[in-house]
Formats: C-alpha cells, sequence, structure tokens
C-alpha cells in the first residue's frame, strides 16, 4: 500500500496509536431530526466492524461523517490520531485515507474500468502514471475483474461495477474502508461475488466500517456487531453473541424482523 511522506505531523501524532477511527461524543442534526445522539465508538487497526439497525437510524451519516461527506455539530472525529481536516488538499488526502464504496457504484461512467482505478492514484496521490496502472492492474485482479479492464462502467454487471468500486477505493492506499450497503442495490447472484472479496479484505488485515443487513457476512466477518437505533449506538457486541443473546429490546424486535 501507498505509504505518504513522513511530514512533521508524524512527530506529534506518531502512528502508533491502535485506535484508528475515534468518535467521542459526537452530534449531528438535520433540521429538528438529531440523526446521531452521543456516538462514541472506537474502531481499532485491523478491525471489522459490522453497523446494522433499522432504515432511518443513522447508519449512513455515521459512515458519512466519517469521512468528512457531512459535518458533524459536536463531539470529535480522529482517524489515526489526527481530527478530521475541514477543506482543501488535506480534505482530499483523508478522504483517500478513508476509503468508501456506497450502495450505488459511483463510477465515472465516461471513463474505462482501469481510468477509474487510476484517476484517483494519478490527481491526489500523485503517484506516477506507470506504478499507478500497474497498481490498478493488480487490484483489478484482486477482485477479479482484470479482463474488464478496458470496458466502461455500463458494459458490467452490478456485481462487477461494485468489485471495480472497492478495487478503486483500494488503490487509494486507505487506512479504512467503509462499505454502506455495499450489495443492497445488486441482484442476488452477484451478492456473494462482493462479499467474497469484502472478506479476504478482511482476512488480509484491512481495517473495515461495514453497513449491510447480509447477517451471514457479519457472523463471519466481523469482530464486533455495533446496533444502532434512532440516531444512537444501543448495542455492542462480538457477533456471537449478538446474535445468539441480544440484550436490548430493540435489536431483538429488529432481529425478530430479519432473520
Ligand atoms: P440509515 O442509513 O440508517 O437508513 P440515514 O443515516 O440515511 O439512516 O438517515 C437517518 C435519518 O436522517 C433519516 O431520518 C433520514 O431521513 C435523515 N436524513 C439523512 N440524510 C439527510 C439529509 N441530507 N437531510 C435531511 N435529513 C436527512
Ligand atoms: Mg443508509
Amino acid at each position: 500500500m501507498t505509504e505518504g511522506p513522513v511530514t512533521k505531523d508524524a512527530v506529534t501524532a506518531p502512528d502508533t496509536t491502535d485506535q484508528l477511527v475515534v468518535l467521542d461524543n459526537v452530534n449531528k442534526h438535520f433540521g429538528a431530526l438529531h440523526v446521531l445522539q452521543d456516538i462514541n465508538l472506537t474502531i481499532k487497526r485491523g478491525e471489522v466492524v459490522v453497523v446494522i439497525g433499522p432504515s432511518g437510524s443513522g447508519k449512513s451519516t455515521l459512515c458519512r461523517t466519517i469521512n468528512r461527506l457531512e459535518t458533524i455539530d459536536s463531539g470529535s472525529i480522529t482517524i489515526d490520531g489526527k481530527p478530521l481536516p475541514a477543506e482543501g488538499r488535506e480534505l482530499a488526502r483523508l478522504r483517500s485515507d478513508v476509503g468508501m464504496v456506497f450502495q450505488s457504484f459511483n463510477l465515472f461512467s465516461h471513463k474505462t474500468v482501469l481510468e477509474n482505478v487510476v484517476l484517483g492514484q494519478v490527481k491526489v496521490r500523485r503517484t506516477e502514471k506507470k506504478a499507478a496502472l500497474e497498481r490498478a492492474r493488480t487490484l483489478l485482479d484482486r477482485v477479479g475483474v482484470a479482463n474488464q479492464a478496458d470496458k466502461y462502467p455500463a458494459q458490467l454487471s452490478g456485481g462487477q461495477q461494485q468489485r471495480v468500486a472497492i478495487a478503486r477505493a483500494l488503490a487509494m492506499g486507505p487506512k479504512v474502508m467503509l462499505f454502506d450497503e455495499p450489495t443492497s442495490a445488486l441482484d442476488p447472484e452477484m451478492i456473494n461475488e462482493v462479499l467474497e472479496v469484502m472478506q479476504q479484505l478482511a482476512r488480509d488485515g484491512m481495517t473495515m466500517v461495514v453497513v449491510t443487513h447480509e447477517m451471514g457476512f457479519a457472523r463471519s466477518a466481523a469482530n464486533r456487531v455495533v446496533f444502532m437505533a434512532d440516531g444512537r449506538i444501543v448495542e455492542e457486541a462480538e457477533p456471537e453473541q449478538f446474535f445468539s443473546n441480544p440484550r436490548s429490546d430493540r435489536a431483538k424486535d429488529f432481529l425478530s424482523k430479519i432473520l
């Protein structure tokens, strides 16, 4: 993975913290709606955290605050010991430290698959074109779409497009990957090919936050399940414990509807 240059920040905020993402008392409103309420969440390096909960509970907003697609009203968020930058180049750099994969694939439709994976590396990471191309081909191979490199996104299946989106995020050398319902828009037969790529990523030690309704994935890949309802973290537990013995009524009710 790409390593940034050693800056003076590295001296004041050494890269030794075990806590990669820390949300401390985060609050967020949309008008009168208190969408994130006193969120405290720490994600350790290499940890896979699955976030589940009913629709409208704030899961997407939580993800979006972590790479600052949404601002917060109070509290703090740090990534690898550093507070989220507000704007400019620092923000662009943060966005590449925090890879994000959405429900909709969000590929550049007028660029080829290969160009999609090369672009950010050259523009944001300032990687040399040749190295960026090489890295893109390696990653496309890793997610199993190397033979689609010269096609345009619309020529690929949804599952293939989503795997390209994962490769594109990985190309930036992220410290953490956020997945917001990455398989929800896929036809059923394509869900597993995307989950398998995510499983492999988890096994390789990537730090991941995954919003999903795929409970099989949660059981097998998550170190921890975070259950949200009404803008709050209601329950946090290891998957085995959460699924076999949820403590809160909200979680029991939710699980009884989806399992
Ligand atoms: P989830 O991902 O758990 O379904 P969201 O984070 O998308 O929940 O939304 C949480 C709540 O915030 C919902 O009530 C939603 O309607 C509201 N919301 C989300 N985004 C916005 C926005 N940009 N403006 C106003 N309300 C929003
Ligand atoms: Mg959502």
